[in-house]
């Protein structure tokens, strides 16, 4: 059956219920999403959801984790409640399963009190199968008092690595989740993540307070993907030129910085490589669009920085590349593993130059200044902000970054995070500028709409939302005006005043999309010497950054299979070496360029070392004059072929 067959089949099915487990999970597969098996250790994970085990799902990026919460859900009675970190992928999520005929609905910050109640509301009498909630909206006595009334299945969350302060992506309001488990005693919680090393793993289950240790754990080995690190020789743009031509087929390049996604893109376009380029800062649309021409092929390379990838999912992309070297290994195994989701070879390739340790150490001090910088910035933010001494609890202003950084002479890196570190340590809340949408939501009923008498602009704006927007009538959907306009050959202007005539006349409730970053003042302003950074803020976690800064030091220079050196990062030992990596590569090279005499020799020579020597890993044997690479090459097809028995790790 395709996706459209089970499009058409979901409306008149009743849902299963969770009798049949294995059977009611399969046909729900089959009928909401269209694929025709579970994939890796997806059934065990929904079994285990299933029978009311909190459980701990590993797969890595691209594995399929929504499924396993998705398809348990609606087997089940009640509704289940998603964290999920990033806005954007909530929205994705919700309109996707509402694309299935699947009631689902999302709260978040920048919603008004009255779409939030909306939504709550539906999740108690609307029989919504799933609600998406950002975690800083947990704590509040509108969604608490909410929760009481919901019927709630189990409790999801994604990207569960954020809840850890050991984890790469700490977020400080993931800890309320473990409140939201004391609300409701009864109710499992199925946690997912792609990254985590095996501190992690114990600190999320911990966190969240597992009756007891239960995790679901796939392989991060991706056998069809070949890791290698290049070395930068004359420019990294001609660089990536040259691995472009090496490796046809459709390629992201990631790097850090907005401009350098415009320069590298317009450049390679210039040397006749269709590419286009990507980041935060564009808007809804330029980035919807350029995504699209990227998936259907049209343009082949992506240049982009990290915003990049959340929520993609192009099967065929042949190569990453990284022009600038990720600060964490887990940001790398994320981006590099969106390439060959098909299965098929292909390849990641991480650029280097004589700079790029220096760039990673800096990059460690930028991201945590020292911390009288960070209480300059406090107290800068403050003189701008016109706030007095002892003032200032609750206060809110609207704050911009950029203009700050200019009259304070601020670098903005640096003064972006001193602001994360306030923010962090709860000095102050601050919103950067978010990406936030129109939203509309009809207030009048379908029959009534007849009733009005319209202008012919305002019908076509009726029509066009009527067209687009699902469940319009129930719920806000997120609108972008200038897509309207250009759809409806019509200005954006006209179109903001049109809906904002359809609201004034109680038509459709309209709110129009707002860019205003602020800074909320939890406390009284303080005296600089009295702002501290606890070291769970600061201390700890500039030392777990330096680790994975110095992992990723590591993989650039490690002669050791990269694919095994990045999982065992990631707490999978022992893996055989990939055998398709470029360290891989040419030890083979190396071996096969010995002869079988040689070869015999430097057997005998290792079996010698190791009889006479007391070795418990094989990185304690030396053998003179054999290379590094090539001695450990050899070991490696030693320990394969079982000719190093009782040892070794
Ligand atoms: P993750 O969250 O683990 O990164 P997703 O849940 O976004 O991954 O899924 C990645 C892709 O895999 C999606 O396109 C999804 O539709 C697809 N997928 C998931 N499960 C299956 C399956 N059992 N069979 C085929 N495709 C699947
Ligand atoms: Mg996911």
């Amino acid at each position: 059956m395709n996706a459209n067959d089970s499009q058409q089949a979901k409306v008149s099915t009743p849902l299963p219920t969770r009798e049949g487990q294995g059977g009611g999970s399969l046909s729900i597969l089959h009928q909401y999403f269209g694929f025709s098996s579970f994939r890796g250790i997806q059934q065990d994970i929904i079994e285990s959801i299933g029978g009311g085990r909190d459980t701990l799902g590993l797969m890595p990026t691209g594995g399929g984790k929504s499924i396993t919460f998705q398809v348990p859900a609606l087997a089940m009675e009640g509704i289940c409640l998603v964290v999920s970190p990033l806005i954007a992928l909530m929205k994705d999520q919700v309109e996707h399963l509402r694309e299935r005929g699947i009631k689902a609905t999302a709260i978040y910050t920048g919603m008004t009190h009255d779409e939030i109640l909306v939504a709550l509301e539906n999740c108690i009498f609307g029989n919504y199968k799933f609600l998406y909630v950002s975690p800083e909206r947990l704590h509040s006595e509108l969604f608490q008092a909410k929760l009481s009334h919901m019927r709630v299945s189990f409790i999801t969350v994604d990207e569960a690595h954020c809840i850890s302060q050991w984890g790469y992506d700490f977020r400080p309001s993931y800890t309320e989740i473990a409140q939201i488990r004391k609300l409701l005693p009864q109710v499992p919680v199925l946690a997912l993540t792609a990254t985590a090393t095996p501190a992690v793993v114990d600190d999320i289950q911990r966190q969240l307070g597992f009756r007891e240790p239960n995790v679901k754990c796939m392989s991060f080995v991706r056998a069809n993907l070949s890791y290698a690190v290049e070395r930068v020789v004359i420019t990294k743009e001609q660089t990536v030129l040259e691995l472009l031509q090496r490796h046809p087929g459709s390629a992201i390049v990631y790097t850090r910085s907005r401009i350098a996604t415009y320069e590298l893109a317009s450049w390679l376009s210039a040397q006749g490589v269709s590419s286009t380029h990507f980041h935060a800062g564009l808007t809804h649309r330029e980035k919807a669009e350029r995504a699209a021409a990227w998936q259907r092929g049209d343009i082949r390379v992506m240049v982009a920085t990290n915003a990049f990838g959340m929520g993609i999912d192009k099967p065929d992309v042949r190569c990453v590349i990284h022009y600038d070297i990720p600060d964490s290994p887990e940001a790398y195994f994320q981006e590099a593993g969106r390439a060959g989701r098909d299965g098929d070879r292909a390849s990641a390739i991480l650029l280097y130059d004589s700079h790029s340790v220096s760039v990673l150490k800096h990059r460690l001090e930028d991201t945590f200044p020292p911390v009288e910088y960070v209480a300059q910035v406090y107290e800068d933010v403050c003189c701008f902000l016109q706030l007095a001494m002892g003032d200032g609890r609750g206060v809110t202003r609207e704050f911009a970054l950029e203009q700050f950084c200019q009259s304070f002479r601020h670098f903005p890196v640096r003064a972006y995070n001193a602001l994360q570190l306030l923010s962090r340590a709860g000095y102050i809340e601050w919103a950067d500028a978010e990406e936030n949408h129109s939203r509309v939501m009809m207030s009048c009923q379908r029959q009534d709409l007849y009733t009005f008498q319209l202008t012919s602009a305002m019908e076509r704006v009726i029509h066009y939302l009527l067209r687009t927007c699902t469940g319009i009538f129930s719920d806000y959907a997120y609108i972008d005006e200038k897509e309207v306009a250009a759809t409806l050959g019509m200005a954006e202007q006209t179109v903001s005043e049109q809906l904002v005539e359809l609201s004034r006349r109680h038509i459709l409730r309209f709110i129009p999309r707002k860019f205003v970053p602020y800074i909320t003042f939890t406390q009284r302003r303080l005296e600089r010497e009295e702002i501290v950074l606890p070291p769970a803020v600061y201390a700890d976690r500039k030392r777990e950054m330096a680790e994975r800064v110095q992992t990723m030091i590591g993989y650039l220079l490690t002669p050791q299979c990269r694919s095994d050196y990045l999982v065992a990062y990631f707490g999978e030992k022992n893996a055989p070496p990939c055998g398709i990596c470029d360290n891989c590569r040419s030890t083979a090279e190396a071996l096969s360029s010995l002869s079988s005499e040689q070869m015999r020799d430097l057997r005998r020579r290792v079996l010698d070392y190791v009889a006479q020597h007391q070795v418990t890993s094989t990185t304690q044997i030396r053998i003179p004059d054999v290379s590094a690479p090539l001695l450990g090459a050899l070991l490696h097809r030693m320990m394969l072929e079982n000719e190093l028995p009782t040892l070794l790790t």
